[in-house]
């Protein structure tokens, strides 16, 4: 099976085409990713009038890049899928719009798909051995959650932010540190040079015998020690990153002895991408017996692999096509049974 990922749903404007065969491999064959982060760097944050503006400018021609660098036409594909939420509405309107419109064109199925199942699905595309189901820490811009992975469409949420995602806190502290946007890398950068002890921190949530995670109070924390000035910023850097790892670590041991037994403990997402909390992720799963599986660097940010391989997990269920007129969803939860958090975003 050959399918056309495609997505928009943030500030990256992505496509890709993904092949799987009835052996199991799975292949990229072809992917674009193009970043706006010009465009937003001077407003410090991502504006949603301009991320469409910007997908719609470029993800046609990126498409076609994609489909030329695989020797491939639309007709080759299987299906298109593109993101059809949670998401800025804006952009995922150009990127499900223009699904619909090739999937028409070409008569191939249209699958609309979940970012966030993208993201949950990405480690099988890297690891055909990660089998179902898993424990997932889901970290990325605009959420936090740890999730239990039945399988493809079966979601059991654990754990949530009852307050702000991981990745905001990460992109808040780079901009109380003067690091611009985005923050992660940045932050993780800085934090390798610093004491991670040096700056005391909170550790919002840790020992509560629920599994929520909180981060409010920890920017803010970073907020005083850095008006203090008392401290340098890559001891604040550090300190952040060192209290985040400690709140994930005790977060996860608890909703890990809860969620019933698992082969692996995987995490995705855009934080996912941090090396420091993938070595204590590990070091976690190992001490529980667990295999420790995380997505290469460039499968945890919002990429169109993880969508054409979430269409691809789909149509080996025999799950078929959305019908053309399904709607952008600017909400979407991957669990529609959880239980909002003291009114958190899902
Ligand atoms: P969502 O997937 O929840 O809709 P999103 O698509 O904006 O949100 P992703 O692209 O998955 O999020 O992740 C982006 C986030 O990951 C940003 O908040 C960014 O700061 C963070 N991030 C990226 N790299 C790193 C890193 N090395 N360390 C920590 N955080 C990182
Ligand atoms: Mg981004
Ligand atoms: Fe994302």
């Amino acid at each position: 099976v050959l399918v056309l990922g495609i997505e928009s749903s943030c500030d990256e404007t992505a496509a890709a085409l993904v092949e799987a065969g009835a052996d199991g491999h799975r292949r990229i064959l072809a992917q674009i990713i193009a970043s706006q982060e010009a465009e937003h760097a001077p407003y410090g944050g991502v504006v949603p009038e301009i991320a469409a503006r910007a997908h719609a400018e470029r993800l046609t021609p990126i498409i076609d890049k994609v489909l030329r660098e695989a020797g491939k036409s639309l007709d080759d594909c299987d299906a298109i899928a593109a993101t059809a939420g949670p998401g800025l509405i804006g952009g995922v309107m150009v990127g499900l719009v223009t699904a619909k419109a090739l999937a028409m064109a070409s008569d191939r199925p249209l699958l609309a798909i979940n970012h966030l199942e993208g993201h949950a699905l990405s480690p099988r595309l890297a690891d055909p051995a990660l089998e179902f189901p898993y424990a997932l820490l889901l970290v990325s811009g605009g959420h936090c959650q740890i999730l239990r992975v039945d399988g493809v469409g079966r979601y059991r949420r654990c754990a949530t932010t009852i307050d702000d995602a991981l990745g905001e806190a990460f992109d808040k502290t780079a901009k109380i540190l003067g690091l611009g946007y985005p923050g992660g890398p940045a932050v993780e950068k800085l934090a390798a040079t610093g004491d991670p002890f040096a700056v005391p921190l909170p550790r919002p949530l840790v020992g509560s015998g629920e599994p929520h995670f909180s981060f409010a109070g920890l920017k803010s924390a970073v907020m005083r020690a850095a008006e203090s000035g008392a401290y340098a910023a890559e001891d604040i850097a550090a300190s952040f990153q060192q209290a985040a790892v400690e709140c994930l670590v005790d977060r996860l041991k608890i909703a890990l002895a809860d969620m019933g037994e698992v082969s692996a403990l995987v995490v995705a997402g855009g934080v996912a991408a941090n090396r420091t909390i993938r070595a204590a992720l590990e070091q976690l799963a190992s001490a529980h017996g667990l295999s420790f599986t995380a997505p290469p660097l460039m499968l945890c940010t919002d990429n169109a692999a993880m969508i054409a391989w979430a269409g691809i997990e789909r149509l080996a269920l025999g799950i078929g096509g959305d019908p053309l007129d399904i709607s952008a969803r600017p909400r979407w939860p991957l669990d529609p049974q959880a239980e909002p958090v003291r009114g958190a975003g899902v």
